[in-house]
């Protein structure tokens, strides 16, 4: 794809609230004048009660907000505000103001952590804030005890409960003072440099860590994106998380720039996503493959009418042939895409132009997107290969991260030198420049698109009376893509039977969120490890494959 521009030396939020090229406020401000409902101007909207902020309606609230936080809280430059919430139209209000007050960094969580989750969470983005809903203030109270935030830095981001500060009596507040002038980007840095937004990843090894993005790299993402966008107006449906980076960028920033509706769903349910895709006629879905298995699967898809919908967009997890084809066999009129990226790259590394918005390029994850090169490294001598050619995928562009929040050993490991990512995963490039993702070579486990990190797991069955050592592994599993297994060696006179292995699937529930959960233990009488002590993981994974 030809280069895009990428804007270097403002923020975010001067590229979408202030600048007159790209900012949809002036051109809302032109069409409320010429239309006779207002009503209908782009913004966030909430799925089920049609609230619904327009742009310009955003940029007060946000300005107000950012206001009363200065004021107020002291937000100051380089400090974090963690947003731990479900899908609503205040969590990008609230992610808007800490962008414009003074240089404050986004931080979102996911709102399914238990508060030890949190807590760890707000540890490792160094939160000096948590915004959250009332549902959630149980959870959100003990973790920032736990973290040692002060409770009255606890804020709702919608709802009331006594005693405690929401978003709208900060915004009502806020509008009381002058605001002060939004952050800028320092003299002689670009937009590159200052970071405003973490999110978790946990990369090829270890346990989640703060994945540090800049404003130029959610700039240079949505423009990037923006390219491979058809002509017409454009909607789309806030089903997956907005903690999650696609979220970030497709949900919260990317209808911005081309003046689309971004209509939230607060909790997701087959039914509310299938009633909302009708009743706001989205034509675009991005989903991740567990959800395109049950839009094939679920008989209750039949009582919708879905032939306005355009196109399937599938991302975050690889996505079976066979699921491919059954989509294309129940919806013959709809296209196919997929973008292939990760946290580190602000999404898409790669997705597929209009022109192969087509069920024969669907197993594919698509063309670099604008402005990015990648190469592909054999995976023993880290030899350059040429297309055709399977090894690990590097990228670079100016949607790579920063790297990781004071982690410089896992940044080093996986931003080399030469400002390539090393993705972790596993492909070749074909003749006509379509990647091929194959295998993982990192860590990571995907369950339903979302991260699990082994040394999470692991860490907490080691702290279990009755083992010894252990690994864990992703298998195979035919809806959620893959779940956690574990081998586990146990302690001596701890015996080798299934209540041991019940006890331990226990010991894991009761402490994590559901996704994380092991649905199989292996007991085995040691885990592989390198002479220096690394657990070996693949040897474990092939010798699993084999059975
Ligand atoms: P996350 O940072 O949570 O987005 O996870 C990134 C990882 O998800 C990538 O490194 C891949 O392993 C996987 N992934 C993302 N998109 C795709 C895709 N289209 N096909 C296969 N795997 C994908």
């Amino acid at each position: 794809h030809p280069d895009v521009e990428v804007p270097a030396h403002i923020t975010t939020w001067e590229w979408i609230f202030e600048s007159p090229r790209y900012s949809p406020v002036a051109r809302q401000e032109k069409q409320k004048k010429e239309l006779k409902q207002p009503a209908a101007l782009a913004g966030y909207v909430n799925a089920i009660t049609k609230e619904r902020l327009d742009w310009a309606e955003v940029k007060a609230k946000a300005t107000q907000l950012s206001s009363a936080l200065m004021t107020e809280y002291g937000l100051r430059a380089g400090e974090t505000v963690s947003l731990f919430s479900t899908n609503t139209i205040w969590y990008p209000v609230a992610m808007w103001a800490v962008i414009r007050a003074a240089g404050g960094r986004v931080n979102g969580a996911s709102p399914a952590y238990n508060a030890e989750e949190m807590a760890h969470a707000l540890r490792t983005a160094k939160s000096r804030f948590l915004l959250t809903l009332p549902t959630s203030l149980d959870v959100a109270l003990t973790a920032a005890q736990q973290a040692g935030m002060a409770r009255s830095h606890v804020l709702l981001l919608e709802g009331q409960v006594p005693g405690f500060t929401s978003v709208q009596d900060l915004i009502q507040r806020g509008s009381k003072y002058t605001p002060a002038p939004p952050y800028r980007i320092p003299p002689g840095k670009t937009n590159a440099d200052v970071c405003g937004y973490l999110n978790f990843s946990s990369g090829t090894t270890g346990l989640p860590k703060a994945v540090m993005l800049s404003h130029q790299n959610i700039i240079a993402q949505c423009h990037q994106l923006k390219q491979l966008q058809t002509p017409g107006p454009y909607k789309i449906l806030a089903v997956m998380p907005l903690f999650h980076i696609t979220g970030l960028v497709r949900f919260c920033t990317y209808p911005l720039l081309v003046n689309g509706d971004s209509v939230m769903l607060p909790s997701f349910s087959m039914e509310s996503m299938l009633q909302a895709i009708c009743e706001f006629q989205i034509r675009e879905l991005i989903l991740v493959p567990p959800i395109l298995i049950r839009l094939v699967r679920d008989k209750m898809v039949d009582n919708y009418d879905l032939r306005h919908v355009e196109r399937w967009s599938s991302g975050s997890a690889p996505i079976s042939p066979e699921i491919i084809a059954l989509l294309q066999k129940k919806f013959p009129w709809t296209g196919f895409r997929q973008g292939y990226g990760a946290t580190e790259s602000t999404a898409c590394i790669s997705a597929h132009p209009p022109s192969h918005y087509d069920y024969k390029y669907a197993h594919t994850g698509g063309m670099l997107v604008a402005n990015t090169v990648a190469k592909v490294m054999d995976l023993t001598t880290g030899e350059e290969l040429a297309a055709g050619q399977t090894g690990e995928i590097l990228a670079r562009g100016p949607q790579i991260a920063m790297g990781y929040l004071d982690n410089a050993a896992a940044t080093a490991e996986t931003f080399d030198a030469e400002g390539f990512f090393h993705t972790g995963d596993v492909g070749h490039f074909d003749h006509q420049g379509l990647i091929h993702i194959e295998d993982r070579i990192k860590e990571m486990i995907k369950v339903k698109g979302q991260q699990v990190a082994p040394a999470e797991l692991e860490d907490l069955l080691l702290g279990h009376p009755d083992v010894e050592d252990c690994a864990v592994l992703g298998i195979p599993d035919d809806y959620a893509g893959e779940r956690p297994k574990a081998y586990v060696v146990l302690r001596k006179g701890v015996e080798q039977t299934p209540a041991t292995g019940r006890r331990l699937l226990e010991f894991v529930k009761e402490r994590k969120v559901r996704y994380k959960w092991i649905v199989e233990i292996e007991f085995t009488d040691q885990v592989p490890k390198s002479s220096t002590g690394k657990l070996l993981r693949r040897i474990l994974k092939v010798r699993d494959k084999e059975g």
